[in-house]
């Protein structure tokens, strides 16, 4: 079985959400990528020695370039003509992308699989991860994303496969065009591969109580920040920050959730952590049932406390 997977870069270097998925492409069988881009060359280049890669087609141009999914939807659908299955890793742009392409090719998308138990049979969660689905597709062309926490990291480096310019017909296909952009800028690690998470939720109170607790505790760790929606809707944290059904997916080595009640949509983004520390004044708070480590008290007592004897 031959399988293209979707490179999610940032222009220079590949994401790491991609080597998650092309471990869950490894297991399908021979595993091919796409680099799509406007300049891509160096992306080209670290994307041939991801461990287990063969060939890595590269779209070089300017339809190409932001990732627009109505232009990268019908170039993926075009070399899906030599490709049994398409994986993405099942981050905004991915989920984006995905959909498009199983519409284009009549066919079910199979979306954020947990685990590959044969060619045509997946892993997925339901009622926001309360509940584990076994699927099994009949498509002969498989569209997939894949719950990137679910997978160990390819190896970046070792593999030597083989960098060949696509030549599709796919290009502009007039539907969107790129407007700009606005990224938050964060000396911190990424929400998504940071090994640790320091999140805050409305018992933070305010934006300045929330960075004011949070970041010192966080810098101290070398953590991500995070929170809970309410915490977001709040507008204690800016959007990006939030983790759960609707927000982050994240499964770091230890998550540490402050004034957070734990909510079963904020626990379907965080409880696949390896340890998980709460701190809550509430000792009946539902994040304590998932906690490997609790903390009953004031936040505004403790974490100033715990941040100063870190
Ligand atoms: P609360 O539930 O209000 O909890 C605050 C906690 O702080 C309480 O446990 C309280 O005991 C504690 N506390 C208060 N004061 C102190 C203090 N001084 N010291 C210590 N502890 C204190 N939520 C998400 O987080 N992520 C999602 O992606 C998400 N998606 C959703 C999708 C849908 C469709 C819906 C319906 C809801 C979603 N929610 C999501 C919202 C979720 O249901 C909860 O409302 C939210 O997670 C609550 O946030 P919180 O824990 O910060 O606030």
């Amino acid at each position: 079985m031959k399988t293209l997977v979707w490179v999610e870069h940032d222009g220079t270097t590949v994401k790491d959400a991609t080597l998650n998925a092309v471990t869950a492409a490894s297991k399908l069988g021979e595993v091919h990528l796409l680099v799509a881009g406007e300049g891509v060359g160096a992306v080209a280049e670290a994307a041939a020695k991801i461990a287990g890669v063969g060939k890595v087609h590269v779209a070089d141009g300017a339809p190409f370039a932001h990732a627009l999914a109505e232009n990268v939807a019908p170039l993926v659908a075009e070399l899906m003509g030599h490709h049994d299955a398409f994986v993405a890793p099942a981050t905004t742009t991915g989920k984006n992308i995905a959909p498009r392409v199983a519409a284009l090719l009549d066919v079910m998308q199979i979306s954020d699989i947990l685990s590959v138990e044969a060619e045509d049979t997946f892993t997925r969660p339901i009622y926001a991860g309360n509940a584990i689905a076994t699927v099994q597709t009949s498509d002969a062309k498989k569209v997939i994303t894949v719950r990137t926490t679910a997978f160990d990291k390819a190896a970046a480096e070792g593999g030597s496969g083989t960098v060949e310019a696509v030549s599709a017909a796919a290009g502009d296909a007039g539907l969107s065009t790129f407007e700009g952009q606005e990224i938050a800028k964060s000396a911190r690690p990424e929400l998504t591969s940071a090994k640790v998470i320091v999140s805050g939720g409305r018992a933070l109170g305010s934006s300045e109580q929330f960075h004011a607790l949070i970041d010192p505790l966080a810098d101290k760790l070398g953590a991500g920040v995070g929170a809970s929606r309410a915490a977001v809707d709040a507008g204690y944290a800016p959007n990006d920050y939030q983790v759960g059904q609707t927000g982050k997916i994240v499964a770091p080595e230890v998550y540490v959730a402050v004034g957070i009640s734990g909510a079963i949509q904020h626990l379907a983004g965080m409880k696949d952590s390896k340890t998980i520390i709460a701190i809550n004044k509430d000792e009946d708070a539902p994040i304590f049932q998932v906690a490997d480590l609790g903390l009953v008290g004031d936040l505004f007592k403790v974490v100033p406390e715990l941040t100063e004897k870190l």
